[in-house]
């Protein structure tokens, strides 16, 4: 039954998607990235009466951190989440790849988990809030190791369809997001070849690999968890903003400006965090230093009224949904599919052969993620993610769809 004559009232697009199989890869990539870096660093001051360290080890921890650091804030936060500034694609790609070595998520899914963050900062639906898990110490305490550490475990996938509409159009952005765990795997191997050749032993590399990989990462993930964590329970408060977001000045450096997070709460447009000179903010520093090299532009910070008027940008503007198919067919949805995958590759339609597996034709977890999101949205249904990742095909999913219109027709 194609139920023509009575069409289906489109589903609300879904915030989040809760699924097993995403769960699964959240686990794997907590204890991975994660939970490994704190004994990658035990066991680097374990190493050290081995293999003592030198101004090599500490030039890769300090470079590395910098640079993943700052590719966070700049590339992951300032631009790509909050669209503050524009970059030429040559540094949008360098940014999105030192970001990811940071192992903090690939780029999509950390902007739209961020993006989520924004939008309900401190209520319902914030991933990541200290301030959700009851009152007195005991509350507290628990809300500050939920929202530093423990919410990574297993949480709500956001909509990536609806929080990072813009970033799946970004072909460049997909692909380096698809090859994430080789970025991550390049920020271990580059301080480890380092190592091994400024010390010419074994010995060496294996401290470079701890030091320039997993203890870089330990320190700067701590760093990043701490805004989330302390600065939206403790610091000053000089402007309103949603939630309850602080500013720890004394951080600003340490953090590369991101502890300026009140402000960032407030102007979350401002590509400067500190707002005012005197607020230390290396982030920005490296975005005028870009716009001076000519591969930025559109950086704008707030004027001089906003700011006193403490008035918050708008909310970013989203695409009007759209209405939900009434029809069901199979070569349909396969054409459809192919469309939507074609164009999210850059690869020709026919290249997508229906009954290949997703991994085979270079489609990840977010990309089809997506697919679903937007399939839902299309034909009105909701389908259970794991329908689609236990058997990852368009045959299966439009195999899934037909079969579910007929039992409801
Ligand atoms: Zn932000
Ligand atoms: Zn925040």
């Amino acid at each position: 039954m194609s139920g023509e004559d009575a069409p289906r009232r489109p589903a609300p697009r879904k915030l989040a998607v809760d699924s097993p199989y995403l769960h699964r890869l959240q686990r794997r990539h907590f204890l991975l990235f994660d939970v490994a870096p704190i004994f990658g660093t035990v066991a680097a001051l374990a190493f050290l009466p081995v293999h003592p360290i030198g101004i090599t080890e500490i030039a890769l921890l300090v470079g590395g951190w910098a640079a993943t650091g700052l590719a966070i804030t700049v590339g992951y936060h300032r631009l790509f989440t909050h669209r503050t500034f524009e970059a030429a694609p040559s540094v949008q790609v360098v940014l999105a790849v030192l970001g990811s070595m940071a192992g903090q998520g690939g780029v999509l899914s950390w902007v739209a988990i961020h993006r989520r963050h924004h939008e309900n900062a401190d209520r319902d639906g914030d991933p990541h809030s200290p301030n959700l898990s009851g009152g007195g110490f005991r509350g507290r305490a628990r809300g500050l190791l939920h929202s530093h550490f423990l919410w990574m475990r297993r949480h709500e996938y956001p909509n990536i369809v609806h929080y990072a509409p813009d970033l799946l159009k970004n072909r460049l952005l997909l692909k380096v997001s698809r090859y994430y765990h080789w970025w991550v795997a390049l920020g271990m191997a580059i301080p480890a070849v380092i190592g091994g050749l400024v010390y010419q032993s074994w010995t060496g590399a294996v401290s470079g690999l701890l030091w320039g990989g997993l203890v870089r990462m330990f320190v700067l993930e701590h760093i990043i968890w701490a805004i989330n964590s302390f600065l939206h329970m403790f610091g000053t408060m000089p402007y309103r903003a949603r939630g309850n977001s602080r500013n720890g000045g004394v951080f600003a450096l340490l953090s590369f400006g991101e502890s300026w997070h009140n402000n960032h709460h407030a102007f979350p447009d401002s590509p400067s965090f500190g707002l005012q000179w005197y607020r230390l903010d290396p982030g920005y520093w490296l975005i005028c230093l870009l716009a001076a090299a000519g591969l930025a532009r559109d950086v704008e910070v707030p004027s001089r009224d906003r700011l006193e008027h403490g008035a918050s940008a708008p909310p970013p503007t989203r695409p009007p949904p759209e209405n939900g198919r009434t029809t069901m067919d199979r070569t349909e949805i396969i054409t459809w599919s192919r469309g939507y995958l074609a164009e999210a590759l850059g690869v020709p339609p026919e290249s997508i052969d229906p009954a290949a597996d997703f991994d085979r034709i270079g489609v990840d977890s977010v990309v089809a993620v997506a697919l679903l999101m937007e399939i839902e949205q299309r034909y009105g249904v909701d389908i259970p993610p794991d329908e689609l990742f236990d058997e990852p095909t368009l045959d299966a999913v439009a195999g899934y769809l037909v079969e579910r219109a007929g039992q409801v027709a």
